[in-house]
């Protein structure tokens, strides 16, 4: 195993074993990672629960990385967006979206992202990295602590904790399956987080091989499509991915995705004028949601850098939903959440340039 020195990345078994070969019992494995993950815990000399000569050796050979807040935002419609700088100076965004007691985080899974969509702000940035599981984890605990800060209650008057959460922030989370399937089983873990498997959303601009490595895994998540486009040169014009997995390649693996896992995919669709959002490409929608098991999310274009895409207007929207709905095909229409702050799908950039956030 190549070393992990964020200890927040390691598994629960990989804690164990270490343990185990620095002659340490592997139940410590439990404390540690409830300091790390439940607790306010920074450093390794906050783990008060740990006798001081362990501590030692954790902070002998792991540390606790942490991301640096550059940046808080807060939307009018409550969603907050967090600039984080990390360890080696690079930026990210995580959203917070609330919703009566939903507390929904949007994680970025890369800084940057290398997919190239056209209508996406973050692929203006190229790749620079991908995130490992203890920063990931990070953009997590960080929402946990804001919402215990802020005396954010749920209705019941239980102190807020994050619901759900939605790899939908920067980057191609397919990408970085190793440490995404890493952060969705500590998420998962009954003594840490205990999110269910239908509270993670996986979203996939369509890296068809990963789809299949991720059933493999059985990492417990739900699966999101960015289908986007309903033929094949119309999805390549904007989405390049789709020059590599075509829309057959994309379907053959969502099919292999519901049949393996008994799981339900939602293909979301961006919703751009003249392009995706018209009679003809509702109708080549209903085509390929038909005879599957699926949903539709429509997500109404947010404004991107790219001045030759449009929003459509609300009434080629309603038409467009109309036409899909009278097929029975089950579609939503994701309410844009934190526009004002830049905080919507497809819109989370650092401006490496500029050197500061865009907004
Ligand atoms: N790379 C992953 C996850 C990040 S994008 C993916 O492609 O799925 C999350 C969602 O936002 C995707 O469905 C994407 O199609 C959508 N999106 C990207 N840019 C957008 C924009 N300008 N307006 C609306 N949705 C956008």
């Amino acid at each position: 195993m190549e070393k992990i020195s964020d200890i927040k990345t390691l598994t629960e078994e990989e804690l164990k074993n270490w343990l185990k070969e620095v002659g340490e019992k592997p139940f410590r494995a439990d404390q540690i990672r409830n300091r790390l993950f439940c607790g306010q815990v920074k450093s390794f000399d906050a783990m008060e629960t740990i006798p001081a000569a362990l501590r030692e050796k954790l902070s002998a050979n792991f540390r606790i990385t942490s991301l640096e807040e550059a940046k808080r935002l807060l939307s009018e419609d409550g969603t907050v967006k967090w600039l984080y700088r990390t360890h080696d100076g690079h930026h990210i965004e995580t959203v917070l979206i609330p919703t009566n007691d939903r507390f929904s985080v949007c994680v970025s899974t890369q800084i940057g992202c290398a997919q190239n969509c056209a209508f996406c702000r973050t692929a203006k940035m190229g790749f620079i990295r991908n995130l490992e599981a203890g920063e990931i984890l990070e953009e997590i605990i960080r929402v946990n602590w804001y919402l215990e800060e802020t005396g954010t209650k749920h209705s019941d008057g239980s102190l807020a904790k994050v619901t759900n959460i939605i790899f939908m922030g920067m980057g191609e989370p397919l990408n970085n399956l190793e440490q995404v399937h890493r952060v969705c089983c500590t998420l998962h873990h009954q003594k840490l987080f205990n999110l269910g498997r239908k509270r993670m959303t996986i979203s996939t601009s369509g890296v068809v091989p990963k789809i299949k490595e991720l059933v493999d895994r059985n990492t417990p998540c739900c699966l999101a499509v960015s289908l986007n486009s309903t033929n094949d040169e119309r999805r390549s014009a904007v989405m390049p991915v789709n020059k590599v997995w075509n829309i057959a390649k994309l379907l053959e693996a969502t099919d292999e995705y519901t049949k393996r896992t008994g799981n339900y995919v939602t293909f979301e669709f961006v919703l751009m004028k003249g392009i995706t959002c018209s009679e003809e490409a509702a109708k080549e929608l209903i085509r390929i949601c038909a005879p599957r098991r699926c949903k539709v999310n429509a997500i109404v274009l947010n404004d991107g850098d790219d001045p030759t895409l449009e929003a459509p207007s609300p009434e080629e929207i309603e038409n467009f939903l109309e036409i899909v709905r009278k097929a029975e095909i089950q579609i939503t229409i994701r309410n844009p959440r934190g526009r004002d702050i830049l905080a919507a799908c497809g819109q989370l950039a650092y401006n490496t340039t500029e050197g500061k956030n865009k907004c």
